[in-house]
This record gives C-alpha cells, sequence and structure tokens, in this order.
C-alpha cells in the first residue's frame, strides 16, 4: 500500500513552503505555492487517467472482468496533511471536489466536472459528513470511490451534486476492472490486481504518449492477466516472475492496438527504457534483458496486426497464447 506515502509527501509539500515570519506576526501561507504544488500532481494525475482510461475502455470486450465506470476520481481535503491550507488554496467550504476525470468517459462528456469543483452528494450521501480520522485520512476517498462503484453497478448510474447548486446524471460504460492511482513517492511502477500504481516521478512522463502508454500496459497487463494472484497460489519464486513478467511484456502491443495506438510503441518503449536503464542487474533475476523483452514484444506485433486485419480488432482473449496455466 503505496498510498500514504503519496499522503507524506504532499503533507510535507503542503507544509514547506511557509514565508519568512516577521517578528511578532503568525507566518503567513503561500496560496498560491500551495495551488501550485496541488496543480503539480493534478497535471502528472490527469495524464495517468486520461492514458489508463484509454487502456481500459479500449480493451473492455477482451477483459475477464470489467466493471461499470464513469471515470471520475474525487479528492477529498482529508487526505491532504493540511486540510485549513488544502480548503483555502483551492477555495473549497468543504473536502470533496473533483481531482480528475479521465479524457472520453462519461465525466468528462458531461462537461460538469471541471478540476477541484466542490462535491456536496454523491447520490444519496454526502461524503463530507463522513466522519474522517485526522491526520491523514485516505478511507474516505476509498469509500466514496466505493459507493460509486456500487450505485453504478446496482443502479446504472449516479446522480452527483456540486456546491452553489446544481447536478449531473450520469450513465458508465464498462472498463477492464483497475484503477490508476498515482503515486508521489515511489520510484517504480506496479500492479496489485485492483491497481495500477504509478510514481509521479517516472522517467516515462518525458516520454511520447504512446510510449508512455506502453509502460502503464505492461502494469495493466498483470491485472487483467491475474497475475498477482496466480503469484498469491503459486508462490513468488523468481522462475514465477519471470514468466509473468514474460506474458506482461507479450499483452502490451494487444493492449496498445485496441487503445488506438501503434502496437510497435511497445517496442520502443522498452529499447528507450532499456538504454536509459541499462545499469546492470538490477532486474536481472525476475525480468529478461531489455533487449530479450523487446524482442518478445517485436514478436507479437505481426500477429496482433494479422488479428487487426481479420476482425478490426485485436482480441486477445482469443488470439494471446498464455506462459501460465490460467484460462481467461
Ligand atoms: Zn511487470
Amino acid at each position: 500500500m503505496r498510498v500514504p506515502e503519496l499522503a507524506a509527501v504532499l503533507a510535507a509539500l503542503l507544509a514547506a513552503p511557509f514565508a519568512e515570519p516577521a517578528p511578532e506576526a503568525p507566518p503567513a501561507i503561500d496560496y498560491a505555492a500551495e495551488r501550485a504544488v496541488i496543480a503539480r500532481y493534478q497535471d502528472a494525475n490527469q495524464r495517468l487517467q486520461d492514458a489508463g482510461w484509454r487502456l481500459a475502455r479500449g480493451n473492455s470486450a477482451f477483459c475477464p472482468k470489467v466493471i461499470p465506470s464513469i471515470g471520475l476520481q474525487l479528492q477529498d481535503m482529508a487526505s491532504y496533511g493540511g486540510p485549513d491550507i488544502g480548503r483555502a488554496a483551492l477555495g473549497l467550504k468543504r473536502d470533496f471536489a473533483v481531482n480528475a476525470v479521465a479524457a472520453g468517459s462519461p465525466a468528462a462528456l458531461s462537461g460538469e466536472f471541471a478540476r477541484n469543483r466542490e462535491i456536496v452528494r454523491l447520490e444519496g450521501f454526502d461524503p463530507n459528513d463522513w466522519p474522517a480520522k485526522p491526520p491523514i485520512d485516505w478511507d474516505r476517498t476509498t469509500r466514496a470511490h466505493a459507493h460509486i462503484d456500487a450505485m453504478l453497478a446496482e443502479h446504472g448510474g449516479i446522480t452527483i451534486a456540486f456546491e452553489g447548486g446544481g447536478e449531473a446524471r450520469l450513465v458508465p460504460v464498462e472498463v477492464c476492472a483497475s484503477r490508476f492511482d498515482l503515486d508521489a513517492a515511489g520510484e517504480l511502477a506496479f500492479a496489485d490486481g485492483a491497481r495500477v500504481i504509478f510514481p509521479m516521478l517516472s522517467s516515462a512522463y518525458g516520454y511520447e504518449e504512446p510510449l508512455f502508454a506502453a509502460l502503464l500496459a505492461h502494469e495493466l497487463a498483470h491485472n487483467v492477466l491475474g497475475h498477482d494472484a496466480w503469484l498469491d497460489r503459486n508462490g513468488r519464486r523468481a522462475k514465477h516472475v519471470r514468466r509473468i513478467e514474460r506474458e506482461a511484456d507479450r499483452l502490451v502491443p494487444w493492449l496498445l492496438a485496441n487503445a488506438g495506438h501503434d502496437p510497435e510503441a511497445a517496442v520502443r518503449w522498452m529499447t528507450r527504457w532499456g538504454k536509459e536503464n541499462d545499469t546492470g542487474l538490477k532486474l536481472r533475476r525476475t525480468h529478461d534483458g531489455w533487449d530479450e523483452r523487446a524482442d518478445m514484444m517485436a514478436a507479437e506485433v505481426p500477429l496482433v496486426r494479422a488479428a487487426i486485419a481479420a476482425e478490426g480488432k485485436a482480441d486477445w482473449s482469443v488470439r494471446f497464447k498464455r506462459e501460465i496455466d490460467v484460462p481467461l
């Protein structure tokens, strides 16, 4: 669980930019600096949500588990190190507001979910009324997202109301069952079965979009192929990890193609990543060398292209050759 690390970093960032106090005056808070800190985090998160949505939506016809989604991610000031500062910086009366909506999602298409717009009701509940446990509480964010998911699954939609009046009724679409969460503190992207955790400091943020999507697709592949549960059942020996890593790599061109990217971007991603990170044996026990990984991805590209030529889609649920004994 890396989310608390994000909280710690945000707490440090939010606490940091105090102006030098005058001898008797209380310290002044530089709200423009606070807003800039939050905006940097939100910009990185926006790119993650957009790219993640494109992959999870584009592959929904082939994923073994799909969920209804509106593409809305919330933020709760109680999860920040300084809720009062966060509220003042963003101009909120209470705690809940829009964090991001994924491009192309029902929430984005409604035009109602501007970043930081304050939210006062999720169908029957005002999440601001739920108790928060200081100092840094992520439970309410999790609970709010779970409540939205439950409404979508059980009632086929949700009405969300905004501070100052106005509401939006949203109807979901199906996406592969994986969230994408930004990690402000970690260095490596990873997947836990239900979420892709992606580091804000990832060098992939400097990559062109299809290469950024390729790294994300590798992590999404772990979730849609059930790798975490398979390792739980079979043990996390290096030999096993190597097999699921290979399988995730090989699925990347398929996932990219269904998201509207060139499947060849998988190979370009691994070649670039490999050259930048070829510092020796760090991943050698559990991963093949980057050049072998690029070759394995390249071998999938003609299969993906043939599938698209035949059926207009890259149906990996039928055409992808598994390396572990799990049916899709
Ligand atoms: Zn991996």
